[in-house]
């Protein structure tokens, strides 16, 4: 069975949440560029160097530059199974270019509303030595019920009591830049896979221990 799968939405929607969540149980890996690129910045490495001011800006790192770490890390042993790509495509130029190396099986369109992103992103605390996710904000209105992800313990990690901290494109000024580079660029992708007739919509309702299982079944109708 192949299962290569795209998931699809604007920042804070909880697609990495999701991900890196129904990844393990399909038993493909979770992969997302934001977190190759935060990795790099961390370790100070040439290429972090490169994209560092673009995404403390909320812009897009250049397509040459994504494309190539993304091919890269499809080379690996663990994506031959199949993978969950969060965060990639982001542009046209990048969705043809994996249409280039390999054919998708399903894309998972994620929504919410703009206000429940906006107040999503902002409650969001991220690992800074795994990049495990936390969101401290308690959602309950339009049919949408979203209680807080908090850590056992405040301010660790519950899988390795690293330091939790806000991203500084997480603050509300560079959030808006965000969802405009998404609005421009990458939402054009909705209809380019619906168009191949491989996407799937999703509006999440409740929380991940609701909604990860059903994206889950979702996953296994697609594969191939
Ligand atoms: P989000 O929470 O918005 O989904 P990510 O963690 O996926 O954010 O990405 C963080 C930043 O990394 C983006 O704002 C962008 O600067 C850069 N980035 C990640 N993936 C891509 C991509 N496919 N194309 C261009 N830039 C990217
Ligand atoms: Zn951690």
């Amino acid at each position: 069975m192949t299962m290569q799968f795209v998931f699809l939405g604007p920042p804070g929607v909880g697609k990495g949440t999701y991900a890196s969540r129904a990844g393990p149980q399909l038993g493909i890996p979770h992969i997302s560029t934001g977190d190759i690129f935060r990795a790099e910045v961390k370790s100070g490495s040439e290429l972090g160097n490169r994209v560092k001011g673009i995404m403390d800006s909320g812009g897009l790192v250049s397509d040459k530059i994504v494309i190539e770490v993304l091919k890269k890390r499809l080379g690996q042993e663990d994506a031959r199974k199949g993978f969950i790509l969060d965060g990639f495509p982001r542009t046209i130029p990048q969705a043809e270019a994996l249409d280039g190396v390999t054919s998708i099986n399903a894309v998972m369109n994620i929504d919410l509303p703009e206000d429940i992103i906006v107040e999503k992103i902002s409650a969001r605390r991220i690992c800074r030595n795994c990049g495990d996710l936390y969101n401290v904000a308690d959602i309950n209105r339009n049919g949408i019920r979203m209680p807080p992800m908090l850590p056992k313990v405040e301010g660790k990690c519950d899988k390795c009591g690293g330091e939790l901290y806000q991203r500084d494109d997480d603050k509300v000024d560079v959030v808006k830049e965000r969802l405009e580079a998404y609005r421009k660029q990458t939402s054009p992708l909705i209809d380019y896979y619906r168009d191949k007739r491989i996407l799937i919509d999703f509006r999440p309702t409740a929380g991940p221990d609701e909604m990860v299982p059903k994206i889950v079944e979702l996953l296994k109708q697609h594969g191939l």
